[in-house]
């Protein structure tokens, strides 16, 4: 024990550690498509939608974003709701948002070129330590740490840190010693070494130290840490929520509302619905939300479509109800202006989120739920 208490208090050996590292990546890093390319621009697409999303999701996302928008001149010029509609699916749409508005920022003041420098990006919007770090390490080479969970968590490992890696000061000895690392050359390959690192084998909750081209530094192998650490790490507990929403029929068409200006999701086009209160049932809630936002009842028939998502802490169920809007018809009554009967064609092209694009599949494969007309009311 003795020997590994003095073993741990050494300068960490970065420039052995930095080798092994880029050699493992080399052989071992996964065929993906932003690998395939220097181009800034498509390596920023793929960090932009990796936040918060797995590598499986990302991938066909990636190439129809890119088929879209294939330069960030097109990107810059496109209207707002193409870029939402590409992007639709994939959730934090705030991320498509703030990518657009740097790009428009880049093709006004950078006369359409991604700066390569850290202080310089980190004035982008939606741009912050880490998209900079990730930029201006992956797509120019240049000596700048960036921390997402998986490197951090390779990094407190190696240095067997017992305290919150969220920390500030944390942060900074890690991303000193990223900087260490790249010291020895090619930041682009040790940003991508380590994400990767923590990805396929140091995985959080069993890291796979026998496979592990680090084993031979890692002090919290040596002091047999490794499952424990980092420490502080906390989950949120699920909550789990209903939902309900409104299927509206006029011919073919469908009656969608879209999210106001201020809201989460703003912009998206979607079925009425909301989250249900609490002891609310469907039939309530409905006539709740027709009455919120086409000042008309809704109301509820037989059940159409069960679904469940999980965004972030929240488990969601959402049952999508055939619906009928109530009599009698208020005078004066018209559709409110965010609000618009569109075909299914249609709204595929507008911004949408998973949740309604998931309840149109359903709509157009199963002949019950297209056909569904008559009414049966649910209870409140
Ligand atoms: S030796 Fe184990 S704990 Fe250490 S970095 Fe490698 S996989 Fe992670």
């Amino acid at each position: 024990m003795r020997a590994i208490i003095q073993k741990s208090s050494d300068p960490f050996p970065a420039m052995a550690a930095q080798r092994k590292l880029r050699i493992w990546y080399r052989r071992h890093r996964r065929d993906l498509p932003w690998r395939r390319t220097r181009d800034p621009y498509r390596i920023w697409v793929s960090e932009v939608m990796l936040q918060q999303t797995q590598v499986r999701t990302v991938i066909p996302y990636y190439r129809r974003f890119l088929a879209r928008f294939p330069t960030l001149r097109s990107l810059a010029r496109a209207r707002p709701d193409a870029v939402l509609a590409a992007w639709s699916g994939l959730g934090y749409y705030r991320r498509a948002r703030n990518f657009h508005a740097a790009a428009r920022r880049i093709e006004e003041d950078h006369r359409g070129s991604i700066p390569r420098d850290v202080e310089l990006l980190l004035r982008l919007p939606g741009v912050g330590r880490y998209t900079a770090g990730a930029l201006a390490s992956i797509a120019f080479d240049r000596p700048a740490p960036a921390l997402d969970g998986n490197a951090a968590r390779v990094l407190v490992r190696l240095l067997a840190l017992h305290e919150d890696p969220a920390s500030a000061g944390v942060r900074r000895r890690l991303e000193a010693l990223v900087r260490g690392f790249m010291r020895g050359g090619r930041p682009s390959e040790i940003t991508q070494g380590l994400m990767e690192l923590g990805a396929l084998v140091c995985t959080p909750a069993s890291p796979s130290c026998e496979r592990c081209p680090l084993a031979g530094e890692c002090r919290a192998r040596i002091l047999g840490l490794q499952a424990a650490l980092p420490m502080g790490r906390r989950t949120r507990p699920t909550e789990d929520r209903e939902a309900a929403v409104a299927i509206l029929r006029k011919g073919s068409a469908l009656l969608m509302v879209r999210r106001r200006k201020g809201e989460l999701l703003e912009g998206l086009w979607e079925f009425p619905g909301d989250f249900l209160r609490p002891r609310e049932g469907a039939g309530t809630g409905l006539r709740r939300v027709g009455q919120e936002r086409l000042g008309r009842t809704i109301v509820p028939g037989r059940t159409l479509a069960t679904l469940s998502q999980t965004i972030t802490y929240r488990r969601i169920r959402v049952r999508a109800y055939d619906a009928a809007l109530g009599e009698p018809v208020p005078p004066g009554w018209s559709l409110p202006r965010d609000a618009r009967w569109l075909s299914a064609q249609r709204i595929e092209r507008l911004p949408h989120g998973s949740a309604t694009a998931r309840i149109l599949r359903v709509l157009r494969n199963s002949p019950r739920a297209s056909r569904a007309r008559r009414m049966t009311p649910v209870e409140p």
